[in-house]
């Protein structure tokens, strides 16, 4: 995340794509709150209401990179050889850090 803002990689929050033409997309995002209005957060504890905006964006070629799949090969090709061996996180259903962190205690628990 630190390499795209270091290169000025526009990011747009929570986006959702609204509509699309040969030469545009347009979406509506989370505005990211500004420095300014972190720092009244800080200072005051009032968590200011996110604001949501549209933007076209100008583009002749869009990838999409939603969607994830579960990828259990490598568990596959070391059970092989390994008969006790134990399938979690995403390679079974994906999900975020605390799911997969939760499996492996319940899992060395039960070991
Ligand atoms: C872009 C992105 C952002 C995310 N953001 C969040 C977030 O903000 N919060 C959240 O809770 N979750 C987030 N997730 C989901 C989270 O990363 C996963 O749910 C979590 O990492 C799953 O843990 P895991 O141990 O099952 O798999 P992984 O963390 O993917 O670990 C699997 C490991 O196995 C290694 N591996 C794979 N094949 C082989 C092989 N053949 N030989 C040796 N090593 C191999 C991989 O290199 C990797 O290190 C995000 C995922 C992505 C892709």
């Amino acid at each position: 995340m630190k390499e795209l803002s270091r290169f000025g990689v526009k990011q747009y929050p929570d986006a959702v794509i609204t509509g699309f033409s040969e030469n545009s997309l347009t979406i509506e995002a989370t505005v990211p709150k500004t420095r300014e209005q972190k720092k009244r957060e800080r200072e005051t504890g009032v968590t200011e209401p996110e604001k949501r905006e549209r933007f076209t964006l100008p583009c002749d070629t869009v990838v999409s990179a939603i969607g994830s799949v579960p990828n259990d090969a490598l568990y596959e090709s070391v059970k092989a050889d390994f008969p006790v061996t134990h399938k979690l996180g995403d390679a079974v259903a994906v999900g975020g850090i605390p799911a997969a962190i939760a499996q492996a205690i319940a899992l060395a628990e039960a070991l």
